[in-house]
């Protein structure tokens, strides 16, 4: 929550009055302070895979003569430029998230079928780690918001799940609604996250193992793109972890109660 920050100024009117001006500059201030940091984040992060496309194309160029070389900087080039068109994509995903504060035109969102969507787009990396990957519910729960988004959302979350267990793991996303809240979680068995890092994990570009991360091809904005969606969406993430044993993110958001006439005449939704 953001604090108010009331400023008032005086302004002198003639000889005789000073005329007092409150402005509101909460929101304002912040949405500055957001930009100004997050502006101060991308110029530093940008700058590694950048540099390192230029040392990379130098070093090519000395070493036309031998073809094992030129194959290895090829590849690491194109790893590089692949984690600059990530990061640039997300980086556009997070600008467009953090200047809104809610949605403008929210839809009715079938729950299963983004969940579907998500867990589709990780079938493929899910069987290349040789991670499990199963769902349980999802059906007649839906929501109000961007369906498009909320699979972003959903997508990261499984993702990093897959991202961060060894082989042999097992990945579970559930979805279930308690009274007029939804709560979609998962749950992973993968290497956890210590309880300093816990809240800061859904900071930009904060990643736990900096090295190995980059190594892996993270960008640390998976994560605070799915705190500002859920956030725009009204509802909250969190995350409960045992270091070593796995970890569980929890997206909250409000329910969107199927309109009575659609249960009583047994056409609702599956
Ligand atoms: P990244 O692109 O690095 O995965 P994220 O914002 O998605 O960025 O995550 C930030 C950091 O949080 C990751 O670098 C990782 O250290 C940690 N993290 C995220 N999800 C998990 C998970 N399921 N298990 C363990 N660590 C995780």
């Amino acid at each position: 929550e953001a604090t108010r920050h009331l400023r008032v100024r005086a302004a002198p009117l003639g000889s005789r009055f000073i005329l007092l001006l409150a402005e509101d500059h909460t929101e304002a201030r912040r949405l500055d302070e957001v930009r100004r940091d997050f502006i101060a984040n991308i110029s530093h992060e940008l700058k590694t895979p950048i540099g390192a496309i230029g040392l990379l194309s130098e070093a090519l160029d000395t070493a036309a003569d031998d073809p094992e070389r030129v194959k290895r900087f090829a590849s690491r080039l194109s790893t590089e430029s692949q984690r600059l068109t990530r990061m640039t994509a997300e980086i556009i995903d997070l600008s467009r998230l953090q200047a809104a504060d809610a949605l403008h035109q929210p839809e009715l969102v079938r729950l299963d079928r983004v969940i579907a969507a998500a867990v589709d787009q990780n079938r493929v990396p899910a069987e290349a780690t040789g991670v499990g990957l199963s769902l349980k519910g999802g059906k007649n729960i839906e929501v109000y918001g961007d369906e498009a988004m909320l699979v972003v959302a959903v997508h990261n979350l499984i993702s990093n799940a897959i991202h961060y267990s060894p082989t042999g793991a097992h990945v579970g996303v559930g979805v279930r609604a308690v009274d007029d809240v939804v709560e979609i979680a998962v749950t992973d068995q993968g290497v956890g996250i210590a309880e300093e890092d816990r809240d800061r994990v859904f900071e930009r570009f904060f990643r736990v193992d900096q090295a190995r991360s980059r190594h892996t091809g993270g960008t640390g904005l998976g994560l605070s793109i799915v705190k500002h969606t859920v956030q725009n969406h009204g509802g909250e993430v969190k995350v409960w972890s045992q270091l070593g044993r796995g970890s569980t993110f929890t997206i909250r958001l409000p329910r969107a109660t199927t309109p009575p006439e659609d249960l009583s005449t047994g056409t609702a939704r599956s």
